[in-house]
């Protein structure tokens, strides 16, 4: 990929620039917990976008796209929006770096990267974390990591129309080598944890469906959660969002609210409390506890929050009965996309055998085989 951006970069623009990249994330725990104000855990990987960029002295941007072959040009003072999607990343970070009043010059700029599109991996954080970063860089603007987040959450919100939390971003910017992030999505305070499983490989699954669900389906959680906490608020002083919500308190009112709507409040509890034993797992280099709260995390995505469906069921629980994976669950806002597994190495070939093969016997194809390393975050190469 680097070799095929500083190719175009000559090709096009016929002189060298500097070169960066930023990757796509996972999240090992902690789902539909954000907008709940809760905890999340995601690590960098190795699959990444890569962005080569050069100031040209002018006010116009030049970029291609390796991945797309094609195209785009528009003056760091446009007020047009882009017609192609992938040019609207760019001019929204643009955009939002010169909000904080920051001077954007025109440059010229190549990218592409190995990120699969749409399958949860975040590649949209990971190309607006390498054009502000990159930007940054190249005039000196000195923004920091958390001001990128910010820029290229923003970018989703207003130039894409995708009103995104700011977990992706910021995992693909603070992300470090062996390290996860419990980011608390309340405070925005962050703690990387050792994730070094010595002997164990991460793997998706990529189930290879897409429910048209997921959106109207993410609304009516948000709306149930809502109507939990609005019944503790009636009780309890303090009380903004689920986060500040306990087991105890739960229980106590839960004849006041609908059984489904209880479900769902408690498992956004819970799931904040697997969070929680997932990082003190890892630091005591406890992997097996860990993945144990990853086969939770999915049995009550599935059961209480009900955002799964047949096809990460079955395998989440073809991973779980298997020797040799210690870990696993759906990953993202659910009906359909991956679902994420921690595997022994000695074990890794026959289970990808397998499970492709029973998958592809009831489902009719086979699952899409991603492996990740967890990696370094937004950085110059
Ligand atoms: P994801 O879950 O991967 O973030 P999104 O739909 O949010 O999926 O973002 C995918 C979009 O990001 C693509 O449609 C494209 O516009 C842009 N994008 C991501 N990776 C690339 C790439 N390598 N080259 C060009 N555009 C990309
Ligand atoms: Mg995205």
């Amino acid at each position: 990929m680097i070799e095929k951006i500083n190719d175009a970069f000559k090709k096009y623009y016929g002189s060298e620039g500097e070169l960066y990249t930023s990757p796509g994330r996972v999240n090992i725990i902690g789902e539909h917990t954000d907008y709940n104000f809760g905890y999340v855990l995601p690590g960098a990987i190795d699959k990444a976008i890569y962005a080569k960029i050069k100031p040209n002295g002018e006010r116009n941007c030049r970029i291609y796209s390796v991945d797309y072959n094609d195209s785009a040009e528009f003056s760091v003072d446009s007020n047009e929006l882009p017609k192609k999607q992938w040019g609207q990343y760019i001019y929204g970070v643009i955009k939002e770096i010169q909000k904080l009043g920051k001077r954007v010059e025109g440059f010229d700029f190549a990218f592409g990267g190995d990120v699969p599109l749409g399958a949860g991996l975040s590649s949209s954080a990971a190309l607006e974390s390498v054009v502000g970063f990159a930007i940054s860089e190249a005039f000196g603007l000195g923004l920091s990591r958390f001001q990128l987040a910010k820029v290229g959450q923003m970018c989703e919100h207003n130039y894409v129309g995708v009103r995104c939390g700011i977990m992706d971003q910021f995992a693909s910017l603070f992300g470090q080598k062996d390290k996860v992030i419990q980011l608390d999505c309340r405070t925005l305070d962050y703690k990387l944890y050792p994730f070094n499983l010595e002997g164990y490989k991460v793997v998706l699954l990529d189930s290879q469906v897409k429910h048209s669900l997921a959106s109207s389906e993410y609304n009516v959680r948000r709306a149930q959660c809502e109507e939990g906490v609005i019944t503790i608020q009636k009780h309890v002083n303090g009380i903004e969002s689920l986060r500040d919500v306990n087991l105890d308190m739960l229980n106590t009112y839960k004849n006041e609210m609908e059984e489904i709507v209880y479900r769902r409040c408690k498992f956004v509890i819970d799931e904040n409390q697997r969070v929680l034993d997932a990082c003190s797992a890892l630091e005591k280099g406890d992997s097996k506890t860990m993945g144990e709260k990853m086969f939770g995390s999915h049995q009550g995505l599935s059961k209480d929050y009900e955002v799964s469906c047949p096809e990460l069921d079955f395998l989440a629980e073809y991973a779980k009965n298997y020797e040799g994976v210690i870990g696993s669950r759906m990953m993202g806002g659910g009906f359909g996309g991956c679902t994420i597994n921690i595997v022994k190495e000695s074990d890794y070939d026959g289970f990808i055998h397998q499970i492709t093969d029973r998958y592809n016997s009831q489902f009719g194809r086979p699952p899409r085989v991603i492996d990740v390393v967890i990696s370094d975050g937004a950085r110059k190469l």
